[in-house]
């Protein structure tokens, strides 16, 4: 009995022990594996754009994962595509980021279920809570508040119109601050509750897509199997987030749901992380019909720096993307949406951005537009959109 017991308690110690070590290597081995980048720092551009790049006040991009990955953004991490010291770096004023909370086992962009889910696994190597969507929420929520406290006054998390006017009347004084906002991606991190709608505000959510790469209580994915537009619940999800003056996004959302969205409100919507398309078509991306309709609602649409949102592998094809965009919606109509670490090989890390501006140059597009791409656009945006 005894030598029974001693073999249990031996058993568990040594399970918690690969557990532990599991949690401090393997997130590390994942996040390097799923955040590639074709060409590592640091990029080569004309002095021109460099010099342009340099006097721009204000550069914005309107998606990013960062927070999904056990990764400390306050260092200079040698891998990865943003972190704090790169924001810095890259004189970016605002970087948003979102929160993915479960997604498919073999995710693909043309069909996907629900029933399974890879960051389970994930949340669990890295030692957070796997339990609720929402408290998975929660969890990245409170880590980038955390950021922002230990980042020696050089990180904020903006949450309010209010702040973000402070933030850049200080940053006039001080160009060496950097800010964020939070994000979700799939309302599904509603555990289908509206009222974690007024939970996922209080911890700082400003901007929330109803669905990712599947069909959820809200309505259906453009990855997913349905096609549906929004159910009672979503619409109830949508009412809730006007009221609240949360920014609608509807990256992934099924050409349905934005139809439906459209027909509920005359609000500014935004799509964070897109193609285009005119120059890349598949279900993924954003028919003209679509583009014309955000920018009749005012809204911004976030062009997205990997292949299978661009179709090419460098700066050139997302500022093909641009062009085409803004010569169909508008030039104040265009941003930033690389989703940089949200499972993306990018040609560049958030330092590289300066490409952008070197083929935005190139297609000729004027100082004043480049600006307003970069982030003006945002910045007014978020001015006028935030609570
Ligand atoms: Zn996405």
């Amino acid at each position: 009995m005894n030598k029974a017991f001693k073999l249990i308690g031996f058993t568990l110690i040594f399970i918690l022990v690969i557990y532990y070590l599991a949690t401090l290597f393997v997130p590390k081995i994942i996040d390097k594996s799923h955040n590639k980048i074709r060409t590592n720092a640091p990029y080569q551009v004309s002095e021109k754009a460099q010099n342009l790049y340099n006097s721009l006040d204000f550069i914005a991009d309107l998606h990013c994962d960062a927070l999904l990955w056990k990764r400390n953004l306050l260092k200079d991490n040698d891998f990865g595509q943003v972190d704090i010291p790169k924001l810095l770096k890259s004189n970016v004023g605002i970087q948003s980021f979102t929160i993915v909370t479960k997604s498919p086992k073999g995710q693909n962009f043309d069909k996907n279920t629900g029933e399974s889910d890879n960051i389970t696994a994930l949340y669990l190597v890295q030692g957070r809570p796997t339990n609720s969507l929402t408290k998975r929420t929660i969890y990245q929520c409170e880590s980038l508040f955390e950021f922002g406290e230990d980042s020696n006054g050089k990180f904020r998390v903006i949450s309010s119109g209010l702040e973000f006017k402070n933030y850049l009347s200080d940053r006039k004084q001080n160009k060496n601050i950097t800010a964020g906002f939070l994000g979700v991606e799939g309302a599904h991190a509603l555990d289908g509750n509206l009222k974690n709608v007024q939970v996922l505000f209080d911890n700082g959510v400003r901007m929330m897509a109803p669905t990712h790469f599947f069909d959820n209580k809200l309505g259906g994915s453009v990855h997913g199997i349905s096609g549906a537009g929004l159910t009672e619940f979503g619409k109830e999800v949508i009412k809730k987030m006007i009221k609240l003056n949360m920014i609608i996004d509807i990256a992934h959302a099924s050409p349905q749901i934005i139809d439906d969205i459209l027909n509920i409100t005359d609000r500014p919507i935004v799509s964070s992380h897109t193609g285009v398309k005119g120059t890349c078509d598949n279900v993924r991306n954003l028919s003209d019909k679509h583009l014309k309709a955000i920018a009749n609602s005012g809204g911004l649409v976030g062009i997205a720096m990997f292949e299978q949102a661009v179709c090419g592998t460098d700066a050139t094809a997302t500022v093909k993307a641009i062009k085409y965009t803004s010569d169909l919606i508008g030039v104040d109509h265009v941003a930033l949406g690389s989703d940089f670490d949200g499972s993306v090989t990018t040609p560049f890390d958030i330092t590289g951005l300066p490409l952008i501006v070197e083929e935005l140059l190139k297609l000729g597009f004027s100082e004043k537009e480049i600006k307003m791409i970069m982030g003006e656009n945002v910045k007014l945006f978020l001015l006028n959109n935030l609570p």
